[in-house]
């Protein structure tokens, strides 16, 4: 393909060029990571698109989608931010008139559930495990009661939440659902604490693919604030069980299985160096090791791209700062102004407000 035709239009060009890449699937199967482009749709494998988003303030699809064509209907795996719920739909719409029947949410987040209200209006229905209304309860509380909540705080800094409202999901499954029209299946389930307390994967048995919302993320982009890192630690291995070939992550680019494995290392080095140089001291001198555990993290290859840099968008503190409350059930002292800052425009990323 020559480089100033997209994958996209590659993808949209004929059924010729479809019929190819299906043929390079039955000779080689899924196509391989590598050929994606942020902000273009991706055929992961015949019927199977991945789109990976951005993580930036004025972006439209926010958090990385994905979406299966089925025989009768279309299955798309998270509802993103309401513009990019729009954007979406459009590029399915380009590929495909069949409806698209559901939106599932990975989990209870703005960057991954705010556009549900839009595939309502678009015929779908919201699906999530139970515990994304359990988690929306706790932290929406300005549509489950009178006090503003985390929808109200992010209505301020994106337009697109204001010309729309929260829609939540209202097709619920507590273990597992499974979409199988013969021809593909898609397994929801829940696999355990990790991101967040209502999680769920996608899996496709079929093709080995796993669509793991914020459960894996490929780069500096963790937020773990209403998780749990070390139930996440075990949960990942419930991911890795799977035994998926190809990983499309929350946010950043798809990779392989050894993405798991990354992420994972990541969290288990975090707890290690935590645990080694501030489990013992107090919260006061505790936050004077966080540069150190940095230093220490970004000096690992393999794990080093989790590691966020200084500056306005970094998650790194808050990271340390909840292991730390973990280990240890106290919390840290406050955090330098700059991390404060950091700590919240990482949150406002993840469609969290300034909550
Ligand atoms: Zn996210």
């Amino acid at each position: 393909m020559s480089d100033n035709v997209s994958r996209r239009e590659f993808l949209a060009g004929g059924t010729a060029f479809l019929s190819l890449a299906a043929e390079m699937e039955l000779l080689a199967g899924p196509i391989p990571a590598g050929m994606a482009e942020a902000g273009k749709a991706d055929l992961v494998a015949p019927d199977i698109y991945f789109h990976e988003g951005q993580l930036a303030d004025n972006a439209d699809a926010v958090c990385n989608n994905g979406w299966i064509v089925f025989e009768d209907y279309v299955l798309v795996i998270d509802a993103n931010f309401p513009a990019g719920a729009r954007l979406i739909i459009s590029k399915i719409r380009s590929m495909t008139d069949k409806p698209i029947r559901f939106a599932f949410d990975t989990h209870h987040h703005g960057d991954h559930a705010y556009g549900n209200q839009v595939y309502v209006e678009s015929g779908a229905v919201p699906v999530a495990h139970t515990g994304v209304i359990e988690e929306m309860k706790r932290y929406e509380t300005g549509y489950y009661d009178d006090k503003p909540g985390r929808w109200e705080d992010t209505a301020k800094e994106r337009a697109d939440l204001r010309t729309t409202r929260l829609k939540p999901p209202s097709v619920l499954f507590s273990k597992d659902l499974i979409f199988d029209d013969g021809k593909h299946r898609v397994e929801l389930m829940h696999p355990g604490v990790a991101h967040t307390h209502g999680d769920a994967v996608a899996w496709l048995p079929k093709e080995r693919i796993v669509f793991t919302g914020d459960v894996c993320v490929n780069g500096p982009y963790n937020y773990v604030g209403d998780g749990d890192v070390g139930k996440w630690v075990v949960t990942l291995d419930a991911v890795k069980e799977l035994g998926a070939k190809i990983v499309c992550t929350g946010h950043g680019p798809r990779s392989m299985a050894s993405v798991l494995d990354d992420q994972q290392a990541f969290f288990k080095a975090l707890r290690e160096q935590v645990g080694a140089l501030m489990a013992e001291k107090a919260p006061e001198d505790a936050k004077g090791q966080i540069e150190a555990i940095r230093e220490t993290l970004k000096g690992n290859a393999r794990i080093a791209r989790y590691v966020s840099e200084r500056g306005a968008n970094d998650g790194f503190p808050s990271q340390v700062e909840k292991v730390y409350e973990e280990l240890t059930g106290k919390k840290l002292a406050a955090l330098t102004n700059e991390h404060h800052f950091a700590r919240h425009a990482h949150a406002r990323s993840h469609g969290l407000g300034w909550a």
